[in-house]
């Protein structure tokens, strides 16, 4: 069973929730999706045992007098490639690696080079927590490549715990395509009921379960519970707004090292998802 753990609005507590079900069952596959800002490793703190690279196909360009790109800078929708004359300007963080530019560009002058564009991190944390984590190298574009390579070390034969990107981009919906279950992280806030509602037309698109966990419970205001009510959304947990997980998280403590009986209540989770799921 594969549950990610989702939010529209970044900072809501998406990665708290999604360590504690990881300490809560011991025994899973933990995968850190937000590859672009990923932090789950500071509080599940695994012994990282290996590092693979990932790598893009990017073009490069062989200059040549009377050679001209401008076939390649029409082609790009991305605008990776700017021609001028005989001369070009390649923006390498824009290319998305579609290789057009090599089909349409001048024979044997547009070549296909790798380059590397981050690395997945594994790890393991007693007592069964296998650890995944995705990390894109600064100033590069290619989110989804890492999460590509992430999503094929899946394996659905195991528990999986997905922590995926705040907001209801591309690359969330990469985090939760997968899942039969997900978790959605927010506030009571009319900021979190707004992305929340975003989320949920994102979820049911894409036609998944899912339920809701009110984190910071006590600020903001009624309205989003009333909205789950409405709607008939499930409220899987509210975590009250305490100083002391924001103290505990600031040390990289977890939610359950704040209170371990907070376990039980990750469990009941998972029960609930269990029979949800079928
Ligand atoms: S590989 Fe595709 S995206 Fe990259 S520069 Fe060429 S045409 Fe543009």
């Amino acid at each position: 069973m594969i549950i990610s753990v989702a939010s529209g609005k970044g900072g809501t507590g998406k990665t708290t929730v999604s360590v504690a079900l990881a300490q809560s069952l011991g025994y899973c596959n933990f995968y850190d999706f937000d590859v672009e800002a990923p932090n789950s490793d500071i509080f599940l703190k695994p012994d990282i045992n290996h590092y693979q690279k990932v790598y893009v196909k990017y073009p490069y360009f062989i200059k040549k007098d009377g050679v001209s790109f401008k076939a390649c800078s029409d082609f790009c929708h991305f605008n990776a490639i700017a021609s001028i004359n005989e001369d070009y300007i390649f923006f390498e963080e824009l290319c998305h690696g579609c290789g057009g530019c090599i089909l349409v560009g001048p024979e044997g002058y547009v070549r296909e080079k790798d380059a590397e564009v981050g690395e997945i991190s594994k790890g393991f944390k007693s007592p069964g927590i296998y650890f995944f984590m995705g990390n894109l190298k600064p100033k590069s574009m290619r989110t989804s490549n890492i999460q590509g390579d992430l999503e094929k070390m899946l394996d659905r034969n195991q528990t999986v715990i997905i922590d995926s990107p705040p907001g209801n981009s591309c690359s969330m919906v990469n985090a939760v395509k997968n899942c039969d279950y997900c978790i959605l992280v927010t506030e009571p806030t009319p900021y979190g009921l707004s992305d929340l509602k975003i989320s949920i037309d994102v979820l049911k698109n894409l036609n998944k379960k899912f339920g809701i966990i009110i984190n910071r419970d006590g600020i903001g205001n009624k309205e989003l519970e009333d909205f789950c009510r409405q709607n008939s959304y499930k409220i899987l947990l509210k975590i009250p707004n305490d100083i002391n997980i924001a103290k505990t998280y600031s040390k990289g403590g977890s939610l359950l090292e704040w209170e371990p009986k907070m376990k039980d209540k990750f469990l009941g989770i998972i029960d609930e998802i269990e029979k949800e799921v079928g």
